[in-house]
């Protein structure tokens, strides 16, 4: 059984068919994972001009049909892990498995101002690319610092007016080809030293509070949208108790994909708190497929 449907998953479930494993693949409730909201992939190999999200997923869902991968529409609420055959709950009803792979993924990471809860929705987003549209010839703010705070920032200035990227400390820390496209585009600013003391606004956002943390010198920033992008969390909660997971909630791995338990696996995001790419999560998901086949062997 292969719990997630993202890049990781889906790998999975192609190697774990090809290896006549007839793996079952519960969707979870994040179907096709993180990339299914990124409008361009540019650094997976093999398509040269970039393709998006949804399209990728697309080709790897029909990938692993291909070779009768049974997939199961629901979200695993909890694993009974303390005996073989393991407990696997998907909705209301359980299924046995000898061999789990653990892909669950993550989910964005929310500032957690009460400001910024009361306006999601109204000016307060998570996903350029599912809400930039709304903010044509507008302006915006985008928090965070990494990647993700730098591809939000570049794909909303294709579309708003301005762009302020607000970070907390003073240097980024998104790889170097994405600050030096963001660098380029003329209507993206960046705020260095800041954090958000709240978003304002009460039917819809209309501004920022911002604090220099050097300075303590508090700003206004009339803005018509915020994109939050600080990071992501894993989605393990179900695994709690069950098996090892870091203070951060991060599968803990013990020798290749193996977790603190026999015969259950972990590839992707949840299991990876450093690389978290496409490329690294599909290969992960092959690299536990195959340690779950070799497992499997052990058993006969
Ligand atoms: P990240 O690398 O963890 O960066 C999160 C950013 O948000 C950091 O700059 C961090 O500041 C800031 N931050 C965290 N908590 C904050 C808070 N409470 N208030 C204000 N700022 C806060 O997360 P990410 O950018 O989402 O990237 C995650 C992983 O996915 C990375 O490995 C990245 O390489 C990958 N990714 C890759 C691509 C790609 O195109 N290849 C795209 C997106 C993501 P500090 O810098 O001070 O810690």
């Amino acid at each position: 059984m292969i719990v997630g449907s993202g890049p990781a998953g889906l790998a999975a479930a192609i190697y774990g068919a090809r290896g006549a494993l007839s793996p079952l693949l519960v969707k979870g409730k994040n179907v096709g994972g993180q990339p299914n909201l990124a409008t361009v992939i540019d650094d997976y190999p093999g398509f040269p001009d970039g393709i998006s999200g949804p399209e990728l997923i697309g080709l790897f869902q029909k990938q692993a049909a291909r070779f009768d991968v049974k997939f199961i529409d629901g979200e695993v609420t909890a694993v009974n892990f303390k005996a073989c055959p393991y407990e696997i709950t998907i909705d209301n009803e359980k299924y046995l498995t000898k061999s789990v792979i653990l892909a669950p993924g993550s989910t964005p990471l929310w500032l957690g101002l009460p400001s910024e809860q009361k306006l999601i929705g109204r000016g307060v987003s998570i996903c350029a690319t599912c809400d930039g549209p709304f903010f044509k010839d507008k302006k915006v703010a985008v928090v965070g610092g990494g990647d993700s705070a730098l591809k939000e920032a570049y794909y909303l200035s294709k579309i708003a007016k301005e762009v302020t990227i607000i970070h907390r400390r003073d240097t980024l820390r998104g790889q170097e080809a994405l600050q030096d496209q963001v660098q380029k585009s003329p209507n993206i600013k960046i705020i260095f030293n800041s954090t958000v003391e709240e978003v304002l606004g009460s039917e819809k956002v209309t501004g920022l509070k911002i604090k220099n943390v050097q300075t303590n010198v508090v700003q206004t920033l009339d803005i018509d949208g915020v994109f939050i992008a600080i990071g992501y969390k894993p989605d393990t909660g179900f695994l709690k108790g069950q098996i090892e997971l870091d203070e951060k909630g991060f599968i803990v791995l013990k020798d290749r994909t193996k977790t603190s338990i026999a015969g259950v696996f972990a590839a992707g995001d949840a299991a990876d708190p450093i690389y978290r790419q496409v490329v690294t999560a599909t290969a992960s998901g092959a690299r536990a497929a195959i340690d779950a086949e070799n497992y499997l062997d052990t058993l006969v």
